[in-house]
């Protein structure tokens, strides 16, 4: 294991699972729309708000902040201070620092020529690129992102055309996941890694107005209907009027996050023409295929809100086979209340903190548990803070038996390209056994589902396109990870800690 300082900074190359957004408006009030996308990717990250905006004397409007798009950008004098046609934004969940998005960089050093980088995903050779800066140019760095090491080596390429530099570095330099947004000499630069990993959209709708998002439920907030993905290994070269080029830049080899089906995107959104509700309840219907016809439910109570879909999806099984077969009807009740005020608990950075809010957010309704034996249904089981926390609640309310179905693989591997994620925390990675991690969650049963049944939920989904398997990552489900890294992950470094390169790989 090979321990780097970088720079006498501590330097992460922790990414960015969020949002991101560019906005063109023909009317020249960018700002409103540009946080109405925002608000709408909200689930992609609540910890950071940001904005950078340029008006028609190419002066930059920045602002940034910690927390919801209403709490940063709600206020009518803030947004009349992003001036402008032009907004580029993000939501963030970061994996580490406070680095709030967008990134500000100049063409050849140059002050009125400003490259505006929205990223959403991580670059897996951060920490070489960004000593090669340092020892090269002797770049200063503003911030400890992962996404400032495009910066430099845009500023300083030998091309003397922005779109052949870009294309220059991400053929040679960068790897890893992304889907960037990246704003110069008036086009927007949409371009997503060769593998696919992060979603990325365009599109323009009546009025004119140009609108770019991490997901298309984002896009239809402002009408557009004509939705263009940004393919793996594409770069779309975006003009006020509409797509302008589209470039394939490298060979294609998709492997789309499944995790965002499973988790991250909203239900109402298509990544690349899968519909993410109709793949949860796919995983809801095959879990019912797998775990079979259950005589120990009395009750069958979803975890709000990535739950919901699949826990809809085995109800509906469990009614096709009741009905078929002569069985009582197990019913659905919203057992598990859910405040809405509070956000996406898996996202916030420290265990405490994420498990004061648990406690805030979920709340048990004793009437549809009390001395029955319930079924919960959930996405996913990370840390275990949540299904815990739950299973306690349900004790306390007076349930006579809790079991858990969940609707993914055990979680046994890190992610290295945009989630917060460390192996050390992964309660199925570090208890190994599944009855080990039943017993620490308290719960009578614990069930998974299988990662071919996962799969199967993702290709079996209607959609326009045909897509096998082999076109998704799930690394964090089958410890097989698709792009190299070099970061080590097994632990989450404190502030003030080096970081370590996983010379092993
Ligand atoms: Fe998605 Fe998991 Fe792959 Fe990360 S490791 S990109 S969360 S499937």
């Amino acid at each position: 294991m090979l321990r780097l300082f970088v720079g006498g900074v501590l330097c992460h190359p922790g990414g960015n699972m969020c949002g991101i957004i560019g906005i063109y408006d023909p009317e020249g009030k960018a700002a409103p729309k540009a946080a109405l996308l925002l608000a709408k990717l909200q689930n992609r990250g609540p910890q950071g708000t940001g904005a950078v905006s340029i008006d028609e004397e190419g002066l930059l409007h920045e602002v940034r902040g910690p927390g919801l798009v209403e709490a940063v950008l709600g206020a009518p004098h803030i947004l009349s201070s992003l001036r402008g046609s032009i907004v580029t934004g993000q939501v963030r969940y970061a994996t580490f620092g406070e680095t709030i998005q967008p990134l500000v960089g100049y063409w050849k050093g140059r002050r009125d020529q400003p490259i505006i980088v929205a990223h959403n995903g991580e670059f897996g050779n951060a920490i070489s690129l960004r000593r090669e800066a340092q020892e090269r140019w002797q770049y200063q760095f503003q911030s400890t992102s992962d996404t400032e090491v495009i910066l430099p080596f845009l500023e300083y390429a030998r091309e003397s055309d922005f779109k052949e530099a870009l294309l220059d570095v991400v053929r040679r330099k960068i790897r890893g996941a992304f889907s960037l947004i990246i704003f110069f000499g008036g086009k927007f630069y949409c371009i997503r890694d060769r593998h696919g990993v992060r979603p990325l959209v365009v599109g323009r709708n009546k009025e004119g107005v140009v609108a770019i998002a991490s997901e298309d439920s984002a896009l239809r907030v402002l009408d557009v209907e004509d939705v263009r993905y940004v393919d793996a290994a594409e770069l779309l070269v975006v003009a006020p009027d509409g797509i302008e080029e589209e470039i394939c830049w490298a060979e294609r080899d998709r492997k789309s996050c499944i995790f965002e089906h499973v988790y991250f995107a909203n239900p109402d959104s298509d990544i690349e023409g899968i519909n993410v509700s109709l793949a949860r309840d796919r995983m809801g219907a095959i879990a019912f295929e797998e775990i079979g016809w259950r005589y120990d439910m009395d009750v069958l109570i979803p975890i709000l809100d990535s739950g919901l879909h699949p826990t809809l999806g085995l109800h509906e099984a469990l009614l096709d086979y009741a009905v078929l077969h002569g069985e009582k009807l197990v019913p659905l009740k919203a057992g598990v209340h859910r405040s809405w005020f509070v956000g996406r608990t898996f996202q916030e950075q420290e265990q405490a903190t994420r498990e004061i809010l648990q406690r805030v957010k979920s709340s048990v309704i004793a009437a549809w548990v009390r001395g029955k034996r319930v079924w919960v249904g959930d996405d996913s089981l990370v840390r275990g803070t949540v299904t815990r926390a739950i299973t306690a609640l349900m004790r306390l309310a007076g349930a006579k038996e809790v079991h858990w179905i969940i609707f993914s693989p055990p979680t046994i591997g890190f992610c290295p390209y945009g989630v917060d994620t460390y192996q050390d925390e992964l309660i199925a990675a570090r208890l190994k056994d599944i009855d080990a991690v039943r017993n620490f969650i308290g719960a009578d049963s614990l069930h998974h589902l299988s990662i071919d049944g996962l799969y199967r939920a993702v290709t079996e989904a209607v959609s326009p396109y045909v897509r096998t398997k082999e076109e998704f990552c799930a690394a964090c489900f089958t410890g097989r990870y698709p792009i190299p890294f070099e970061q080590d992950r097994t632990e989450k470094p404190r502030p003030g800690e080096n970081l370590t390169i996983n010379d092993s790989r």
